[in-house]
């Protein structure tokens, strides 16, 4: 499956003087050589974007919304061939890549839906004030100018197609930055996007290193800049450009609460189950996969056996393979943090009760209990197949325990009770809460995004349109 791959410089093929390799981080086997821009084609592709910008704003929402269809007819065609490919670069079982591509599908489909109905724009009257007899405003959203979209490994097609869609949708041109690991996904996207008639220079998909990205991200014709990825880089970012438009969309723990109500045995299995899929699936590299659960103490000690039993029947192995649940990291240098951190909590007095092991670049899954709070792996992100669970008594102490993080990005909260259910809301300080399952469920049309340093801002389709957009009056005289 080796090729060669350019990338897409306002619309067109190019190819810069170097390349660099993409490998399948289970076998080490070449996935892709994909060209580098040089710094002359990245100036290109900014200057373009930059001067089609008020062309782009003024194309019909027929048009924007036509493309859009496009694409999601012609993902739908591929879908199968681009699985394999995000699969092959990024490590995740083929049964989830295809989800992925499912779930980019949608993100195109919702833009698309969008952009027929969005800038409806309201009049308002302004002669409930004197000083505003005979006047009348008129607002409309317009684009802030081209945005600049960098997406993280994780999810390569979905979290770009989170970037592109909604700017298409809106009529801002979009840059976007791949990850290093995992463009290949991302330039087959630009395959699609060729075949519509959006304006040349509305769109690119630069594979920029990490090292030249600063020049990039202080271009001032680039004002708004979306970004999915790590904390550090993700604010080192906006510290760096405090007057530009900034989204950041960061990691987080992902707590699952399991409250007394919900105690039955067929209850206990279904959290065991959803638990152990959701901290394992990708890896465990999901911003929102389960790393902490907080389970009442009436229900603790049947539930730490039935989770460490759903976690050890997960099949681990070849991402290609049809029936495998969990493969590889993104990279052996993550599966040998990912391994640190478990070593120190159980040299720190963590019991653990599956897992614990490393081959290349897989980790198994594992499960541990009595987490010492001064361990790594209590405080930080750890992006790996890695779940504790954690005793409290009492809702109050569960919420408590939800909150004792810097991150805040979703919940999950089992319980049956509805009145439960709406503390939950008041109290979690994430940015979402997931009552009856896992914090692992994001629907794309839903808000999206973190509270504490899980970010700023909110993704989710018509989200980011509000963001790529700002609201511009006009007042009419004389009425
Ligand atoms: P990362 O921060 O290492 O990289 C993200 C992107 O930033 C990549 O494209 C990378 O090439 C680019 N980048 C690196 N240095 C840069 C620089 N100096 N300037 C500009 N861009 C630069 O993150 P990652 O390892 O790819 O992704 C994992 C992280 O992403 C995790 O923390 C995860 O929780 C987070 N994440 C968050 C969400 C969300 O929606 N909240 C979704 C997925 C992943």
């Amino acid at each position: 499956m080796t090729s060669t791959h350019a990338f897409w410089l306002a619309g067109r093929q190019a190819t810069g003087e170097d390349s660099f390799d993409v490998t399948n981080p289970w076998d080490g086997r070449l996935v892709a050589t994909v060209a580098v821009p040089t710094e002359a084609q990245v100036e290109e592709a900014v200057a373009a974007a930059h001067a089609v910008r008020e062309e782009f704003a003024a194309t019909p929402a027929h048009v924007r919304a036509a493309a859009l269809d496009h694409v999601v007819r012609r993902l739908t065609e591929r879908t199968e061939e681009i699985a394999q490919l995000i699969s092959a670069e990024n490590g995740k079982p083929v049964k989830w890549a295809r989800g992925e591509v499912g779930r980019a599908v949608s993100v195109f489909r919702f833009a698309a839906e969008e952009a027929r109905r969005f800038n409806g724009g309201e009049a308002q009257r302004l002669d409930t004030d004197a000083g505003g007899t005979g006047r009348l405003a008129l607002t409309r959203r317009f684009p802030r100018g081209p945005v600049l979209g960098i997406a993280p490994f994780n999810f390569p097609l979905n979290l770009s197609a989170h970037k592109v869609a909604p700017a298409i949708a809106v009529g801002a041109p979009i840059i976007l930055k791949p990850a290093p690991a995992t463009p290949v996904s991302s330039l087959i996207l630009g395959e699609l996007l060729a075949e519509t008639d959006l304006p040349a220079g509305s769109w690119s998909v630069l594979t920029v290193p990490n090292d030249r990205m600063p020049a990039l991200v202080q271009d001032e014709r680039l004002p708004v800049i979306s970004f999915t990825g790590s904390g550090p880089v993700g604010y080192a970012i906006m510290e760096s450009v405090p007057r530009k438009h900034c989204t950041l969309e960061l990691g987080g723990n992902g707590a699952a609460v399991v409250l007394a109500d919900w105690s039955s045995e067929e209850d206990l299995d279904r959290a065991a189950s959803r638990i152990a899929t959701f901290s394992n699936y990708q890896g465990g590299q999901s911003c929102i996969s389960v790393q902490r659960v907080i389970a009442d103490a009436s229900v603790y000690d049947r539930l730490v056996p039935k989770i460490t039993a759903a976690v050890e029947a997960l099949v681990t192995g070849d991402p290609s393979d049809a029936a495998t649940d969990v493969g590889p990291l993104v990279s052996e240098d993550a599966a040998r943090r990912v391994e640190s951190w478990v070593e120190e909590a159980v040299a720190a007095g963590a019991t653990l009760h599956t897992g614990g092991t490393r081959d290349a670049a897989t980790y198994a899954p594992t499960v541990l209990t009595d987490l010492p709070a001064t361990t790594t792996l209590a405080h930080e992100e750890v992006f790996g197949p890695v779940l504790y669970v954690r005793r409290v008594d009492g809702e109050a102490e569960a919420f408590a325990a939800v909150n004792d993080s810097k991150y805040g990005l979703q919940a999950g909260v089992f319980t049956h009770d509805l009145e439960t259910a709406f503390r939950a809301h008041r109290a979690l300080e994430v940015g979402g809460v997931v009552i009856g399952d896992v914090p692992s469920y994001r629907a794309d049309q839903m808000p999206y995004g973190g509270a504490k340093q899980s970010g700023v801002g909110r993704e989710g389709v018509r989200y980011a349109m509000d963001d790529y957009t700002y609201e511009r009056v006009l007042v009419l005289t004389g009425l």
